[in-house]
């Protein structure tokens, strides 16, 4: 059963998910945007971000693994889209009948695609993802060549159209990394190299967010952004999202749940590792490790209960954890905020991320399936 957001939600921000989305295209201007809304829009709900992106001028969507594309397709989405996490035996017939570019790092792929081209009776589209420098997927430099040479033979008969030849940043999260430049240099090799074999992309791509900000030189024909179109700041060397004019989308909210007076001494939540100083008012939040929040919070995170900023009072248990409110009142039923764009005064994703040893990226998109999204 769905739960109603009395106990907890996660109110989602969609006009400022729009203006991020503007912003951003205002800082690639000569570039198409890819919005990435894989993992649910990093928590934020996909169909609804990706509507919402795409009424900003969102060229594309963006999505790891291919079931997540399917869902934007059988959501009724039309717009280019793309996915790019496969593993053998995927989808990729699905895939292709439903107009989705797939993305091939290899041989193995290419040869999956084809089997499915056939099957399927329409061609696909497909973009070669080089691996210059991240050490994840994507084909090895050494290999390019041959990728290129066989992908280009695959055109010629027919089968498949290059739609795009890109890759993705190591550390474009930190201004002058050495690998930035190196990568670049690869990666505009490869281009220059498929190029010449005859591939004729439509998109060559290369930046996320942290390179979309500050790196015009990486956006070459589309940039993928994701974290910043929360209005989530990549890293905080980069600065707050303010800095870059973003908004962030997500705001944690949840509903206290009981309020009490304890004597002094009293252990709180498992393991007893809050003992009140003295006697004070417990309030119970009633979101716990299951909802997303982090156990690594326990002691550390940051609510504002009452216009103030409270910590996480012992440990975040499955569903819950307690705050201490010392001399101040409230009562079951008001609002505790963990996170939100910090303009009423509560603590930003990024406060969560320093205080529970993380980053933002994570805070927001592990808030569990159990909240609520409400859509303002
Ligand atoms: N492109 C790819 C391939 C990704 O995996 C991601 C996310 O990690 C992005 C783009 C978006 O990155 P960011 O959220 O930093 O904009």
């Amino acid at each position: 059963m769905n739960e109603t957001p009395m106990r907890a939600r996660a109110l989602v921000d969609l006009a400022a998910l729009r203006a991020n989305v503007r912003t951003l295209k205002a800082r690639a201007p000569r570039a198409q945007l890819m919005a990435v809304v894989k993992a649910d829009a990093y928590g934020h709900g996909a169909l609804a971000c990706g509507r919402a992106a795409r009424q900003a001028g969102a060229e594309w969507l963006g999505t790891a693994t291919p079931q997540e594309a399917l869902a934007l397709r059988a959501a009724g989405d039309t717009g280019r889209l793309m996915c790019w996490l496969w593993t053998p035996g995927g989808p990729w017939r699905e895939a292709i009948e439903a107009d989705v570019d797939v993305t091939v790092s290899g041989l193995w792929a290419l040869a999956e695609v084809e089997a499915a081209v056939r099957a399927a009776g329409v061609p696909a589209r497909v973009q070669l993802k080089i691996d210059t420098g991240l050490g994840r997927n994507g084909c090895q430099p050494a290999d390019w060549p041959e990728l290129v040479r066989a992908a280009r033979a695959a055109e010629e008969r027919g089968t498949l159209k290059v739609t795009g030849l890109w890759s993705h940043f190591a550390c474009a999260d930190e201004p002058g990394h050495p690998s930035i430049r190196a990568q670049l240099d690869v990666f505009k090799e490869a281009l220059a190299h498929a190029e010449a074999q005859g591939l004729d992309p439509e998109v060559r791509h290369h930046a996320n967010s942290p390179a979309t900000l500050t790196l015009p030189e990486s956006h070459f024909d589309l940039v993928r952004t994701g974290i910043a179109m929360y209005g989530v700041s990549p890293s905080p060397e980069l600065g707050a999202p303010e800095d870059f004019g973003l908004k962030p989308v997500m705001t944690l909210e949840a509903t206290l749940a009981s309020v009490k007076r304890v004597p002094g001494g009293h252990g709180v939540s498992y393991g007893h590792h809050y003992v009140t100083p003295g006697p004070t008012t417990l309030a119970l939040v009633p979101v716990g490790y299951a909802d997303g929040i982090p156990r690594a919070a326990s002691g550390t995170g940051p609510v504002l209960v009452g216009g103030k900023w409270r910590t996480v009072a012992g440990r975040v248990a499955m569903d819950q954890f307690v705050v201490d409110l010392g001399g101040d009142s409230a009562r079951a039923g008001d609002t505790a905020v963990l996170f939100g764009p910090g303009d009423r005064g509560e603590p930003t994703a990024e406060d969560w991320a320093r205080a529970t040893g993380t980053i933002a990226y994570e805070v927001v998109t592990r808030i569990s399936a159990r909240v609520p999204r409400v859509y303002v």
